[in-house]
């Protein structure tokens, strides 16, 4: 773990999604205020003839508190895409009746939201280890939405509209020229870009990259990102843009490369690297997403479901397989014995599969479920990702859960 990681791992301590939190105000440079929480933010330039508000908080609690530094002057929301943390906060500014401009895909997202709302629920709570409850997908729409280009002038102040594919594939990105400010989203994180999510539908690397290489050629001054919770200024805007650029760009042609090589995906997350001098890069730190994540979004994107193993094409359910290999090895303890030598030989992932065996045939099996409460611990521990991590207490804690019902403590 190196010190990028180590400081992200202290970011996750303490991280508190669910309860309301008023959001931090400050005024980095004139005419621009943010609005910050733990990890989202947004922003709002005044011009003189009133405000244009660039996304919207995560809640309706903490857009009010936002409200109350603006009211009776929003005359534009901003919604850079569609995420719950970038528009979860609309309801709260939308008495001033602003215009709501988004990109032409933005309400498809709404809808998909609504239509899959108890898979979201679930895979929601296992990326933030949050309780796991159907996810209310009742956001504001937009009221004008476009593809392409889109230019607002208000007062002394123009802004310059860009729709892309990226993170999503409703994006939105703002320049404004008179402060020599970009608003760009979550295009950037303040850490390794966020390309690639287990839970989530493939995302548009390369698109992506090219996105970025556009808000490059503005050359900023200022650059808003993660909402506007991130603000680099000067040499640091551009040197962050570059950093972005460049790994994504890397990573994206090292995985067609491996993909044209006929490469088997479970090799390729181990053998894509972030190139040596961007391994410590201050703007690529290790927090939210992982190199392993954004391999398999590329894949995902360029290839198919099928391996190149005719056993793969149309295979029997998984659990079947299993159980079968399980029964011809026909012994508990023999599996336990081989997971518990590679637990103690710090192979934890390795030992994680192995006791898979036992536990798809035997879901209930009280010594493998013990075990595989430390493995994942272990892999929890040892984890910098803030999604990754997550996912392994939410394990343990259904792990331990279990055992609890059953009356036995560890
Ligand atoms: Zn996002």
């Amino acid at each position: 773990m190196n010190e990028n990681e180590r400081d992200a791992k202290k970011l996750i301590t303490g991280l508190r999604l669910l309860e309301p939190q008023v959001p931090h105000f400050d005024n980095p440079i004139k005419d621009v205020f943010r609005a910050n929480l733990t990890i989202v933010g947004c922003a709002w330039v005044e011009t003189t003839e009133g405000v244009v508000l660039i996304d919207t908080l995560n809640n309706e609690f903490a857009g009010r508190k936002a409200f109350e530094k603006v009211k009776g002057k929003i005359k534009y929301i901003i919604y850079t895409h569609g995420h719950g943390d970038h528009v979860g906060g609309a309801r709260a500014f939308i008495s001033d009746n602003p215009k709501i401009i988004a990109n032409k895909y933005l309400p498809d997202r709404f809808d998909k939201y609504k239509m899959l709302a108890p898979h979201r629920g679930h895979i929601t709570a296992v990326q933030f280890n949050m309780p796991d409850i159907p996810r209310e997908a009742n956001y504001v729409h937009p009221t004008d939405t476009f593809l392409g280009e889109m230019k607002i002038n208000l007062g002394d102040k123009t802004f310059e509209l860009y729709t892309e594919r990226a993170e999503t594939d409703d994006i939105v990105w703002v320049f404004v020229p008179e402060l020599n400010a970009a608003f760009i989203g979550d295009l950037m994180i303040g850490s390794f870009p966020n390309i690639g999510n287990p839970w989530k539908p493939t995302r548009f690397a390369l698109d992506w990259a090219k996105a970025l290489e556009k808000i490059r050629a503005k050359e900023p001054y200022h650059v808003f990102c993660n909402g506007a919770s991130y603000y680099y200024r000067g040499k640091r805007a551009l040197a962050a843009l570059d950093a972005n650029i460049e790994v994504i760009r890397s990573l994206h042609d090292q995985v067609v490369k491996y993909i044209n090589e006929g490469m088997h995906i479970t090799e390729m997350i181990h053998r894509v690297k972030i190139p040596e001098h961007l391994e410590r890069s201050p703007y690529l730190k290790k927090f939210y997403s992982r190199p392993e994540f954004f391999v398999y979004n590329v894949y995902r994107w360029y290839h198919g479901y099928f391996d190149d193993n005719p056993a793969h094409l149309i295979p029997c359910p998984e659990k079947k397989v299993i159980k079968l290999i399980f029964d011809l090895i026909g012994n508990d303890q023999k599996i336990i014995d081989k997971a518990r030598e590679l637990c103690d030989h710090n192979q934890f992932q390795l030992s994680l599969q192995v006791l898979d065996v036992l536990l798809q045939a035997n879901p209930e099996h009280i010594e493998a479920r013990k075990l595989r409460i430390e493995l994942v611990h272990k892999l929890g521990e040892m984890d910098y990702c803030y999604m990754s991590r997550n996912a392994w207490v939410y394990y343990a804690n259904k792990d331990i859960e279990f055992l609890k019902n059953q009356d036995i403590t560890l």
